[in-house]
C-alpha cells in the first residue's frame, strides 16, 4: 500500500504539516480540512481520491513523456543537420594570428582579417559557439 505521505499531496495543501491521525484533505466547498479520525493523514474516502488522482497524473505523465520522446526523435536529425553546419563554420572561422594580422599583407586580405576581429563577427562566432553547445546538449547520449 502506498504511504498518505506519498500522495497527501493531491488532495491537501501542505501535507507534510499534516498531523498523523487526522485527515488533512482540503474540502473545497465546505472551505476546511476534513479532519476525520485516520490512521495515517488520510481517510478511507480521501485516500481513494487521492489514489485515483495520482494514477490519473501518472498516465498523463507517461503519455507527455512518450511525447516529448517522440517530438526529440523526430528533431534529432535536424539538430544534427544543425550542429555539423554550425561546427563547419566555426572551423572556418579560425582565430586569427596576431603576427599574420599585424604583418605585410595584401590589402584584400587585411580587410578580410579585419573582418574577422569586428564585433559583430564576434558575436555571430559566440552565438554560433553558444548554439552548437545547446545542440550538443539537446542531442546527449544520441549523438
Ligand atoms: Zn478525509
Amino acid at each position: 500500500m502506498i504511504p498518505d505521505r506519498t500522495i497527501a499531496h493531491h488532495v491537501s495543501i501542505r501535507p507534510e504539516l499534516a498531523q498523523p491521525g487526522e485527515c488533512c484533505a482540503w474540502m473545497e466547498k465546505a472551505a476546511r480540512r476534513c479532519g476525520k479520525p485516520c490512521d495515517g493523514i488520510l481517510c478511507p474516502l480521501h485516500r481513494r481520491v487521492a489514489e485515483k488522482r495520482a494514477e490519473k497524473w501518472a498516465e498523463t505523465e507517461r503519455i507527455n513523456r512518450e511525447r516529448r520522446r517522440a517530438a526529440r526523435q523526430r528533431l534529432l536529425p535536424e539538430w544534427r543537420a544543425e550542429l555539423a553546419k554550425i561546427t563547419a563554420q566555426l572551423a572556418a572561422d579560425q582565430p586569427l594570428e596576431m603576427a599574420a594580422v599585424a604583418g605585410n599583407v595584401h590589402p584584400s586580405i587585411r580587410k578580410r582579417q579585419l573582418r574577422g576581429l569586428s564585433d559583430s563577427h564576434v558575436q555571430k562566432m559566440a552565438r554560433l559557439a553558444e548554439r552548437a553547445q545547446q545542440l550538443r546538449q539537446q542531442i546527449g547520449d544520441d549523438q
